[in-house]
C-alpha cells in the first residue's frame, strides 16, 4: 500500500488546542488554534476538534482517503492504551475523556493518542533537533516541567504504558513540596511557575522579571538562578547516567525566553560526565517552539499508519458515538 502524504495533528493545551493537517516532510499546510475552555464540556470539545479537524482537511483539500489519521497530543495525565484522557488538573470538566474511540467514530480514520511531551519530542525527532539521533531526551521548561524519552523511534513506555515523569526526579531534600508527595523536585526548582513564586519572595512580579533584575546586577535573584542553575546542572547529570542518550534537546517557553541560560547550565554538566560517553552527547535547544507536539503527533499517525508487520502499541479503537 502506498503511503500516505499527510496526517492531521492536534495538540491540546489547557488554554488552546491546535489543529493542522502536517505533510509527511513536517510542513503544516493548514492549521487552526481554538480555545480549550473543557469546562464547557468533553462533548464541546469534541465536536469542536471535529469541525477544526474538517476545515484544516478542506483548506488543504484532503479526504479521509489521502491522510493517514489523527494524532492527538494532549497534556498528561492520557490513557494511550484505553485512548482515554484523564486530567482533571489541566482539563477540567474533561474526566475520563474517550477522546480517540469518539473522534474514530465522528471522523472516520484512525486515531492515536500520546501525552504531549511525547508528541514534541517525536515532533523534533522527526523534524527538528533530534533528526536521525538515538536515544534522544527531551526536557519541556515552562509551567511545568515535563520530559520524554524517544528509542529508535518509539515512545519509551512504563508498565501499562506509563509517561516517565522526568519532572518528578528528586533534586533537593530540603527543597518546597510538590504536588507529586515529595519535596524539592526538578518542577518545584526549575519550572516558571517554581521561578516566579521564589521571585515574589523577593518583590518581583514573574520569571521574566527574575531574570532581568539578574541581570541588572539583584543579588537576590541572581542567588535564585543560582540554585536553578544547580538544579539543571544535577537533572542533566541524572539524565545523562540514567538514559545514556545521544542527545538531550530543551524545549519550552523557559527555554525559548532564556535559551542560553538554559544551554549554558545544562552542558556544564556534561563537560564532568566521565562515566558515559559523555563527548558523544549533544545538548540543543529545541528548533520546533510550540508547533513540536502539532507536527510530532501528526508524525506518530503517519508512522503509525505505516508499521506494517510490526506489532501496533495500540491498535485503532472501536468506533463508538460522543459521550
Ligand atoms: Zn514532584
Amino acid at each position: 500500500m502506498k503511503p500516505h502524504a499527510c496526517a492531521v495533528g492536534v495538540d491540546i493545551g489547557g488554554t488552546k488546542i491546535a489543529v493542522g493537517v502536517v505533510a509527511a516532510d513536517g510542513r503544516v499546510l493548514a492549521e487552526r488554534t481554538l480555545p480549550t475552555d473543557s469546562r464547557a464540556g468533553v462533548l464541546d470539545g469534541l465536536t469542536r476538534i471535529a469541525a477544526a479537524v474538517r476545515e484544516v482537511m478542506h483548506e488543504a483539500k484532503k479526504t479521509n482517503a489521502n491522510v493517514a489519521g489523527l494524532g492527538i497530543g494532549c497534556a498528561g495525565p492520557v490513557d494511550p492504551v484505553r485512548g482515554v484522557i484523564d486530567n482533571p488538573h489541566t482539563l477540567p470538566g474533561w474526566p475520563r475523556a474517550p477522546i480517540v474511540a469518539a473522534l474514530t467514530h465522528e471522523l472516520g480514520v484512525p486515531v492515536w493518542l500520546e501525552n504531549d511531551a511525547d508528541a514534541a519530542a517525536l515532533g523534533e525527532c522527526y523534524y527538528g533537533a533530534g533528526r536521525g539521533l538515538d536515544p534522544v531526551v527531551m526536557l519541556t521548561f515552562g509551567t511545568g516541567v515535563g520530559g520524554a524519552v524517544i528509542t529508535r523511534g518509539e515512545i519509551f513506555r512504563g508498565v501499562g504504558g506509563e509517561h516517565p515523569e522526568i519532572g518528578h526526579m528528586p533534586i533537593s531534600f530540603a527543597g518546597a513540596p510538590c504536588y507529586c508527595g515529595r519535596s524539592g523536585c526538578l518542577e518545584s526548582i526549575v519550572s516558571g511557575t517554581a521561578i516566579a513564586e521564589a521571585g515574589k519572595a523577593i518583590g518581583l512580579i514573574n520569571a521574566a522579571a527574575v531574570f532581568a533584575a539578574a541581570a541588572a546586577g539583584n543579588a537576590e535573584a541572581a542567588a535564585i538562578l543560582s540554585h536553578v542553575r544547580r538544579a539543571l546542572d544535577a537533572a542533566i547529570w541524572t539524565v545523562l547516567h540514567a538514559y545514556c542518550p545521544a542527545r538531550i534537546i530543551l524545549g519550552g517557553g523557559l527555554v525559548e525566553a532564556q535559551e542560553a541560560f538554559f544551554t549554558t547550565a545544562a552542558r556544564t554538566a556534561r563537560v564532568n560526565a566521565h562515566l558515559v560517553a559523555h563527548t558523544a552527547v549533544e545538548i540543543v535547544p529545541a528548533r520546533l517552539g510550540a508547533r513540536a507536539g502539532l507536527v510530532g503527533a501528526a508524525g506518530w499517525a503517519l508512522q503509525r499508519s505505516q508499521a506494517h508487520g510490526r506489532p501496533a502499541a495500540h491498535a485503532p479503537h472501536p468506533p463508538q458515538p460522543l459521550p
